[in-house]
């Protein structure tokens, strides 16, 4: 089902003239009502009526996570605090956080791209929605809550944590959609296992996953295990939070950008210079509805790529990539730049490891160094010495050959990894440089 129907199929035309009109609007806003753009435009030597074309968007500059700390916490807001109903924040993963609001309308806006984001995942109002992403600064719980609320459906307040009572109301309510990170999504299956409970048997149907990066053959791992189909949801506080952009049950590839209210672009993350659709590149974001806190040009530092052919459910908006990760995870060892999610993907392909790993990058003697630790199974764990050292060597093999990076392998036995109930941090960065 498509919840928008006129907006989520419109026409090429048709849709670039709605976002050209509303581009306009929000450059003349921020011009006028926001200090800092003010001052950057200015130093720029752009002015709002410069802006005659989607293309003039090019010629404004860029806005960085630093400039949101720069004015920290308030400082890009548009309008007074008055007519704010709502702060949220970043959850900080990578440093202090950036703080957003909302005015009445924004809330609206968002709980629409929510429940288009469900509707696209195929939940009606017939649904019960259990919600186990974490309420509270965090955008994923409330911005999920609202969406399935104003699709119709139920929603069950669940927020993070209390992992065995989830279980039992996913048993004892019966949920048809669950919504969480996918590494919490496998952290449930886990202990689902340890109570006895078949997770296979349960009503779900569908998951609504994000929040993190996360690799196709994580996705596969997934839906074997509940026997649901798994779909990757797409949001960032600074932009709205969730609902930024979501995948349909039809295409299955890619998250279709709400571009009624977003404008995306890729470009180069070193030089700024735009990348063609298709090939990968930093996500750049546009608000173009947004009143509290309009960001014009924000770049991510998400990794991704747009992807322009059609898509079978009809829905005629641009989708992004399944991301390979953000550029402050990009581990670069000795010169090879890999992700955390394409070292998942090749651990996932070997048999008998298990979805949990951590990678520990340090730096000895002046070079960096790569530790990779994964999960095996008890049977494996409990095997030889040598059987295990086998597995060890055949795994950095593989992440030689795949990604071209030299890492040293551990394997570790089930369950020693630390499980997380919202983002899962891949990576812990030892050096001191
Ligand atoms: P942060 O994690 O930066 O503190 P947020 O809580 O707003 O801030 O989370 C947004 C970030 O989470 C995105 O910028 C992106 O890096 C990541 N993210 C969200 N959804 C996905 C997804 N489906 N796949 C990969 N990464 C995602
Ligand atoms: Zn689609």
């Amino acid at each position: 089902m498509i919840y928008n129907e006129e907006f989520e199929t419109l026409p090429s035309e048709a849709l670039e003239a709605l976002q050209l009109k509303r581009l306009k609007q929000v450059v003349e806003r921020v011009y006028h009502t926001v200090g800092f753009y003010r001052r950057t435009y200015e130093n720029a030597g752009v002015v709002p009526e410069d802006i005659n074309s989607l293309d003039d968007l090019r010629t404004l500059p860029f806005t960085t996570k630093d400039d949101l700390k720069d004015n920290y916490p308030f400082g890009l807001f548009a309008v007074p605090m008055s007519n704010i109903v709502r702060l949220h924040a970043s959850s900080g993963t990578t440093g202090k956080p950036t703080v957003v609001g909302y005015t009445k309308r924004d809330i609206d806006t968002w709980s629409v791209l929510m429940a288009r984001s469900f509707a696209a995942a195929g939940l009606t109002k017939n649904d019960i929605v259990h919600n186990a992403y974490g309420y509270g600064l965090f955008t994923g719980g409330l911005g999920a809550h609202y969406g399935a609320e104003r699709l119709g459906a139920s929603v069950i307040p669940m927020s993070g944590g209390s992992t065995k009572k989830q279980l039992m109301i996913l048993q004892d309510f019966g949920p048809t959609a669950i919504c969480c990170t996918p590494s919490y999504l496998l952290h449930l299956a886990e202990q689902g296992r340890v109570m006895g409970i078949d997770v296979k048997s349960l009503n779900l149907r569908v998951g609504i996953l994000g929040a993190e990066p996360w690799s196709e053959r994580m996705r596969d791992e997934i839906e074997k295990r509940w026997d649901i189909k798994a779909l990757n949801i797409y949001g960032l506080s600074e932009i709205i939070g969730p609902g930024v952009a979501m995948e349909c049950l039809e295409g299955r590839s890619g998250m279709h950008v709400f571009e009624d209210h977003f404008i995306v672009e890729t470009i180069d993350p070193v030089t700024g210079a735009p990348v063609p659709p298709g090939e990968e590149g930093e996500l750049v974001f546009t608000t173009l509805t947004k009143e509290a806190c309009p960001l014009v040009r924000y770049r991510t530092r998400d990794m991704s790529r747009l992807i322009k052919e059609p898509c079978r459910c009809g829905r005629t908006l641009t989708r992004i990539a399944r991301l390979t990760g953000r550029s402050d995870d990009m581990i670069i060892v000795r010169g090879v730049n890999v992700f955390p999610s394409q070292i998942e993907s090749v651990l996932l392909g070997i048999e008998g490891l298990r979805p949990h790993y951590q990678l520990i990058v340090d730096r000895r003697k002046e070079l960096d160094t790569l530790e990779i630790q994964v999960e095996v199974g008890e049977e494996i764990f409990s095997d030889e010495v040598k059987v295990l050292q086998g597995l060890e060597r055949r795994i950095a093999r593989d992440v030689k050959d795949y990604l071209g990076v030299t890492a040293a392998v551990k394997l570790v036995g089930p369950g020693s990894l630390e499980r997380f109930e919202g983002k899962a941090k891949r990576v812990i960065d030892k050096r001191r440089i």
